[in-house]
């Protein structure tokens, strides 16, 4: 890295003016509204404002309740290394409890193939107890004798976790005969596993089709944000999309140009859309073979009046490691030996920009390598700016995806934004616009 570059006034404390020739297309400062690409009859929007049955349909008092959660936790030698998602459907299983219901867990751990102690739900029930603070008993199996005895043994307000429905092979296949089983032991089924909402399972859909079907708080509260996100949302919408490649977004970004006012893309996927523009990337992570589908993705957002809104400049490195010495670059002048490892302090201000006039954001991905500082400026910046504009109730901010989440908590502000969805796989695809086969079969026909 040369002094010789920080000179030429573009290096990250002293940024100076930087050129942004030819790049002015990719920013479209002004929010259009299109309500004709939202809500027509027969989308995925106008569905939308069908109604789910929820908890408070139903007397769930002395009744045997199958509920569907997600405790696929984090483990470390036989222990549970982090309660999150026990914390989120501990209100579901206390309320049921409370109300006098015999609570019926059902859940998978891992990707068994077969029966293996070391994916047992045994240790999380114990953990799971300590959370919900009463006693939660196990049976050592999801169906059959052992199911069906700890089942009749169950008095009003018990609560009982059976055994990783994943070691039957028929739970994937949604297989009728193992659903017919499961449906044996309960009289009404609760989903609360957004996150599995997905797949369709036996124990996360077909049971849906076998008895009454209702959504637990944690998908309620999941449902409710994501409507206001993509469903009926206030706006203008902008999305930020970030993350390391197109090629596992492409679904995300065709179906957000169609939804959102605006869009952010950032990361290393922006990298493939810059190239595609002829800008010179350097070394930069990027799929240039990949560049005829970014041209069509901006032809398409072009078509739906969605503005785009690439980086104008970036944080260039030489090295993928933390504390590597960086500079911030107009796109013009992108070294051919350097990396972009983040969006520059010009992007940053435009993203927050475009924050300030929209009315909604959901986001998915980070600018940059944020795992890496200082290539987290860029992230934790706009995560702080939407923050502040959250908490002035000036925006709703919906954000989910595995490194999303661990970048907002990074930038200590993922309890400021109005939802924060741990779905992972299951946020994405709703995102895309796909139906997920867990969340269709709540709906009221
Ligand atoms: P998940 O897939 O867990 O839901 P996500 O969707 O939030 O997470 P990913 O698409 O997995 O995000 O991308 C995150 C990864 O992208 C991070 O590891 C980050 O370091 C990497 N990344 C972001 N920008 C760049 C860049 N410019 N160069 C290289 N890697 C980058």
């Amino acid at each position: 890295m040369s002094r010789t570059r920080c000179s030429v006034k573009r290096c990250f404390t002293d940024p100076g003016p930087i050129s942004t020739a030819g790049l002015a297309a990719t920013w479209v400062p002004v929010l259009h509204s299109s309500a004709a690409r939202r809500g027509a009859p027969g989308t995925r929007a106008s569905q939308m404002t069908n109604k789910f049955r929820t908890l408070d349909d139903v007397d769930v008092k002395g009744k045997r309740v199958l509920l569907r959660v997600d405790l696929n936790v984090p483990m470390e030698n036989g222990r549970v290394t982090d309660a999150t998602r026990l914390e989120r459907v501990a209100p579901t299983i206390s309320e049921i409890s409370d109300k006098g219901g015999k609570v019926i867990l059902l859940a998978h751990f891992g990707r068994p193939k077969g029966r293996d102690a070391k994916d047992s739900l045994k240790p999380v029930a114990e953990a799971l107890s300590k959370v919900v603070k009463k006693p939660v008993a196990f049976a050592d199996d999801c169906i059959g004798e052992p199911a069906a005895q700890a089942v009749a043994g169950l008095k009003d307000g018990d609560i009982l976790c059976l055994e990783n429905t994943r070691f039957h092979k028929e739970e994937e296949k949604n297989d009728p005969a193992f659903v017919a089983e499961l449906a044996k032991l309960g009289d009404i089924w609760v989903n609360d596993a957004f996150s599995a909402a997905h797949r369709a399972h036996a124990s996360t859909e077909g049971l849906g089709h076998k008895l009454p079907a209702y959504a637990g708080r944690t998908m309620q509260a999941e449902l409710d944000a994501l409507e206001k996100a993509l469903g009926s949302p206030t706006k203008p919408v902008i999305a930020i999309i970030g993350g390391a490649k197109v090629s596992t977004k492409i679904d995300l970004l065709e179906n957000l140009v169609t939804k959102v006012d605006a869009l952010v893309i950032g990361g290393g996927m922006a990298n493939t859309f810059l190239h595609a523009q002829g800008v010179a990337i350097g070394k930069s992570l990027a799929e240039k073979d990949l560049a005829p589908t970014a041209l069509r993705i901006l032809e398409k957002a072009n078509a739906a009046n969605c503005a785009i809104i690439l980086p104008v400049d970036a944080t260039v490195a030489y090295h993928f490691a933390a504390n590597a010495p960086a500079h911030a670059y107009g796109l013009d002048a992108i070294p051919a030996d350097g990396m972009i490892l983040d969006v520059g302090p010009q992007s940053v201000a435009r993203v927050h920009a475009a924050i300030d006039d929209a009315a909604t954001l959901v986001w998915n991905g980070p600018l940059g390598a944020f795992e890496l500082q200082p290539f987290d400026r860029g992230t934790v910046a706009a995560a702080k700016h939407a923050a502040e504009r959250t908490k002035a109730k000036k925006l709703i901010s919906i954000a989910g995806g595995g490194d999303t989440v661990a970048a907002l908590n990074q930038a200590h502000v993922a309890g400021d934004f109005t939802y924060v969805s741990t779905a992972g796989g299951a946020f994405l695809e709703w995102m895309e616009g796909k139906p997920l086969p867990g969340v269709e079969v709540l709906r009221t026909k």
